[in-house]
């Protein structure tokens, strides 16, 4: 599979939105149209606020365009160990705050008739030996005491080889491209201002917040939401070291057997999750996993997709495959988001950290800012605060042998290097050119293009993803093609090309 394509982007028939043109000023300016910023578009837009949203590509172009499409209040396991750390209020809070995110989306499509196929299931998490039944156990347990309808079987028949199993009723899922497209239209209708291909490059705070996109053009405002998954701009938050990105695999087939309309994912890993969608009346499986560090562990992207490919089979006998992408998300210390804002009285705003669990959260996130910048505060702000003591916290132990953002810049300026010598078409390869660490990439004419992979958001060196064939940064997460274009994360600019030419000129030069 050569083409990197959601499902939901290739049946989404997103809505053009004009480029913005010429500098202006508005109330509120929100920086990013997947689910977060669009969610927060429309809010404000129904309370009388009429913001503007720019996006540096199309509508849900980021990850809101590249995931599951599940809405569950399940999110892995987390009740009891928020439980654990932050006492029952808190495990029960954040419950009631995703379940009020998942009512929202039900309420919106609804009342603006949004054909989405939002469609309600059980979300279903699955032990395969006894530890980690123990550990749904525990989940059980906590889910129970806090008030959700939630069931544990053990031995069930799917899915196969399955020790236990538990279940959350009146889950749903949903198309998210449709969904987002449909919520954006409500909100323009509404009257907050979308443009897109418009990308934010630079914020100066103060009073009123300057804005500089790409092409010299300027937004000044009042209020400033980054909806950039990673934030746009850190001020002195250090979001950098508390934030970890991870990659992963989605593919959508057509099978030969039936399966349960219900969802699933599993206690271990490496991460399996399903679901079906139906289109048009035809059953399609969708199948996302293979997390790992961005930056690290890639392997060949076909091995990602084939070893997904493998579990659809064994699922429900895969037929064909439809589609097949990939998407980062970023974990947190303590596994909570950070919803709010980014200083304490500041007017800057930032949602990020769900850790493959935004679809949900991220509605939470617009709900959240929303009410932060027309009441001054919101409930559940302190569950999701930047200020919580997650760093110290006992979930800390999750994080050991994951990738550490500090860590990671010290190491990639310690890694070897290699000669260009034997570099196959379609290899990529850290080398030293001119006595400095670059990326050198070979195409299938033959072509070599030579980069500077120092990551221009905060100078760690970069891995090459064969995956993906693109240069990744495993401290923070931003992504570059092989001619050093950006192309997601953090940071603003592109990477400088130091040589372009065949294989030949370059062995013939140097
Ligand atoms: C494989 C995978 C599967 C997932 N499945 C699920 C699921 O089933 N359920 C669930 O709840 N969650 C799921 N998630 C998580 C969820 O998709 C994300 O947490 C969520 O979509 C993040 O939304 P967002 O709006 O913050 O970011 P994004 O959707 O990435 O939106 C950010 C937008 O900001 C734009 N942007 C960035 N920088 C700039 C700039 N400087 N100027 C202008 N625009 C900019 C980007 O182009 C992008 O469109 C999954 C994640 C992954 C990786």
């Amino acid at each position: 599979m050569n083409s990197t394509i959601s499902y939901w982007n290739l049946t989404g028939n997103k809505t053009h939105y004009p480029r913005l043109d010429k500098s202006i000023s508005a109330d509120v300016l929100i920086i990013g149209g997947g689910i977060v910023g669009v969610t927060c578009a429309y809010c404000l837009a129904e309370k009388g606020i009429m913001p503007v949203l720019i996006e540096a590509g199309a509508l849900a172009d980021g990850t809101s365009g590249n995931t599951t499409g599940k809405l569950t209040v399940q999110h892995d396991v987390i009740y009891y160990k928020i439980a654990e750390k932050y006492g029952l209020k808190a495990a029960q809070d954040y419950f009631s705050s995703q379940a009020g995110a998942l009512d929202f989306v039900k309420n919106a499509a609804e009342k603006e008739k949004i054909e989405c196929q939002l469609t309600s299931n059980n979300a279903c998490i699955f032990a395969v030996n006894n530890e980690e039944l123990d550990t749904l156990e525990r989940e059980y347990k906590t889910a129970k005491k806090i008030g959700i309808d939630a069931q544990l079987r053990i031995n069930p028949d799917f899915p196969p080889g399955s020790k236990g199993l538990l279940s959350y009723s009146g889950q749903y899922v949903f198309h998210p491209v449709r969904y987002i497209d449909g919520l954006a239209k409500a909100a323009a209708d509404k009257g907050a201002v979308i443009y897109c291909d418009t990308k934010a490059v630079k914020l100066e705070d103060g009073e009123l917040k300057k804005i500089r996109c790409e092409g010299g053009i300027t937004v000044t405002a009042k209020h400033v939401v980054m909806a950039t998954q990673y934030p746009f701009y850190d001020g002195a938050n250090l979001f950098f070291t508390r934030l970890y990105p991870k990659r992963a695999y989605g593919i959508a087939v057509r099978a030969k057997r039936e399966w349960p309309e219900d969802s699933y994912i599993n206690v271990g890993d490496p991460a399996r999750s399903i679901r079906t969608h139906i289109e048009k009346g035809e059953r399609i499986l969708i199948t996302v996993g293979e997390s790992h560090d961005t930056g690290r562990g890639y392997g060949d992207m076909a091995k990602h997709f084939d070893n997904l490919l493998k579990f659809a089979d064994q699922t429900a006998g895969a037929a064909d495959v439809i589609a097949g992408w990939s998407a980062q998300d970023y974990d947190t210390p303590d596994e909570l988001p950070y919803i709010g804002r980014i200083s304490d009285n500041s007017n800057i705003y930032a949602a990020t950290g769900f850790r493959k669990w935004g679809l949900l959260s991220g509605t939470l996130s617009g709900m959240l800012i929303t009410d932060l910048i027309i009441n001054g505060n919101c409930r559940y702000e302190g569950l999701y605060s930047r200020t919580r003591s997650d760093i110290t916290s006992s979930f800390k132990k999750a994080f050991v042998g994951t990738v550490n953002p500090v860590i990671e810049l010290v190491k990639s300026k310690l890694e070897g290097t290699r000669g260009i010598e034997g570099l196959q078409p379609g290899e990529g390869r850290v080398i030293r050119f001119g006595g400095e660490k670059a990326g050198v990439y070979r195409d299938d004419n033959d072509n070599v293009t030579v980069i500077d992979i120092t990551c221009t958001h905060m100078g760690t060196e970069l891995n090459f993803n064969s995956a993906e064939k693109t240069w990744d940064c495993p401290a923070h997460g931003g992504r570059y093609n092989t001619d050093g274009k950006l192309l997601e994360g953090p940071p603003k600019d592109s990477l400088k090309v130091l040589f372009k030419g065949t294989y030949k000129d370059f062995l013939d030069k140097y």
